[in-house]
């Protein structure tokens, strides 16, 4: 069989990508290198009857968010929970995560003082434009408004669990902001779709194979060009010919394949090394018994981490009675790479969650995870939408796709934005 489009990676770039141009008619054959799909978001049975994620993966603003608008596109249904309400651990006392404008001026943490500067905060939130702000620096943000030490962290807290870069000097206004526009307008914070992301990575594909072709195993070694046009792919010693080519991995990935003799290539690789992802060190725990009731986001302000009782929201992730816990604590890509901070991050992250659940038992089983590249790109002032990897490349019929690139969001919202993007390219196109 001929195809229209041959796709690099499996996971949420490639797969959406794959779905949509399934959807508009085309032809698509995705090549994975693993033998499951999803990538970074691969999703799997893992001890008897437990289904888990690879890491804590939520998606932002539920069924208002981006994965709900693909899912739309491509006439299919996905079941998205609600994820409940969030709890914040902070200073040995639980309180509710404020998520909402509301939430945030009846918490107990603001003084009054705090309560009217908020007010201000929002209503410039509300009314401001996301693309003004992408090289505004949250602190630098805040700095316009005087705000107190507190509010200054219930901000570190946002850029935290929204863009996963909890470095105010650094994290972008513009993309946070166009985030939490998203979450107030919808009053949605985030969702997880049911049955797990390996539901929605099986929908994806079933889409695909309705034309096309999804191959396990296979590792794309070289892109071939000719005269600046796409013309095949290679796996070991198989070329695959093809005119219409998306390269959806990781950005550290192209080098491996994009020809460097090509100058836009070599420019493409240059920034791919760049880039600066997301990194730290996660948990799953399942326990014979539930340790908490807390029906969505369990966040602590310091230091910062994130989890979630998944069990809680889709009761189907565990065995009945069971509960399966997920703790992420992110930490500066450079960190993870020296030794022992990953091993003393893990420690601490273990020791805060006994912590917040001093009664907890000893777990039935414990998966630890240490993870260079959370999101392929911190969504940074100086790596913002406008600065990360080019979707359609100067070359004929070679178009990026994936989660480090010019699209909106932050973690897989980049990749589901991304990969509409060029679905939409490449139907402009090839019509
Ligand atoms: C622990 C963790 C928690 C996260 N939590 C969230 C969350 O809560 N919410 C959220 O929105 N995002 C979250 N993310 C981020 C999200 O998982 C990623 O943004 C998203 O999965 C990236 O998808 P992608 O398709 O761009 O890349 P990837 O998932 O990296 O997919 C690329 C695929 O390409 C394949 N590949 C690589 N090289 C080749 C080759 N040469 N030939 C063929 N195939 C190849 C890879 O095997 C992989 O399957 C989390 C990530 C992690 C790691």
């Amino acid at each position: 069989m001929a195809f229209d489009v041959v796709i690099i990676g499996g996971g949420i770039a490639g797969l959406s990508c794959g779905a949509l141009l399934s959807k508009k008619g085309y032809r698509v054959l995705l090549l994975e290198a693993k033998q499951i799909l999803g990538g970074r978001a691969n999703s799997q049975s893992l001890q008897p009857s437990y289904i888990v994620d690879w890491g804590i993966h939520s998606l932002r603003a539920g069924d208002a968010g981006v994965a709900a608008t693909v899912f739309q596109r491509l006439g299919l249904e996905l079941d998205i929970l609600p994820s409940g309400e969030g709890q914040l651990f902070h200073d040995g006392k639980w309180y509710s995560l404020p998520t909402s404008v509301s939430a945030l001026m009846a918490t107990p943490l603001l003084s009054d003082a705090d309560r009217s500067v908020i007010g201000t905060l929002f209503t410039s939130i509300m009314s401001a434009d996301p693309e003004d702000l992408l090289t505004t620096s949250v602190a630098s943000w805040l700095a316009e408004f005087e705000v107190s030490e507190t509010i200054r962290w219930i901000f570190q807290l946002y850029a935290g669990l929204i863009l996963i870069e909890p470095d105010l000097t650094v994290a972008s206004m513009g993309e946070m902001l166009d985030i939490m526009n998203t979450i107030l307008r919808s009053g949605k914070a985030a969702g997880y779709p049911k049955g797990g992301w390996r539901v929605l990575l099986q929908a994806l594909r079933e889409q695909i194979e309705v034309m096309g072709e999804v191959r396990l195993g296979k590792t794309v070694n070289k892109i071939h060009l000719q005269d600046r046009a796409a013309e095949a792919i290679q796996i070991g010693n198989d070329r695959i010919s093809c005119d219409t080519i998306i390269a959806a991995v990781p950005p550290d990935v192209l080098s491996s394949f994009l020809p460097r003799a090509d100058s836009d290539c070599k420019k493409i690789i240059k920034l791919a090394k760049q880039l600066i992802p997301t990194a730290g060190v996660s948990l799953d725990l399942g326990f014979a018994e539930p340790i908490t009731d807390a029906p969505g986001l369990i966040v602590s302000a310091n230091p910062f981490i994130m989890g979630q009782a998944t069990s809680n929201i889709d009761s189907s992730v565990s065995p009945a009675g069971e509960q399966l816990l997920t703790f992420y604590y992110p930490l500066p890509a450079k960190e993870i790479q020296k030794d022992p901070s990953a091993a003393i991050a893990m420690k601490q992250l273990e020791a805060l969650v006994y912590q917040m659940f001093p009664k907890a038992p000893k777990p039935k089983w414990t998966r630890r995870l240490v993870l260079p590249v959370v999101d392929g790109a911190a969504p940074r002032i100086n790596q913002n939408r406008n600065q990360r990897l080019p979707i359609q490349t100067p070359i004929k019929g070679l178009y990026l796709a994936g989660d480090a690139h010019n699209a909106p969001g932050a973690g897989s919202d980049i990749a589901f934005n991304a990969a509409l993007a060029c679905a939409d390219k490449i139907a402009s196109i090839l019509e």
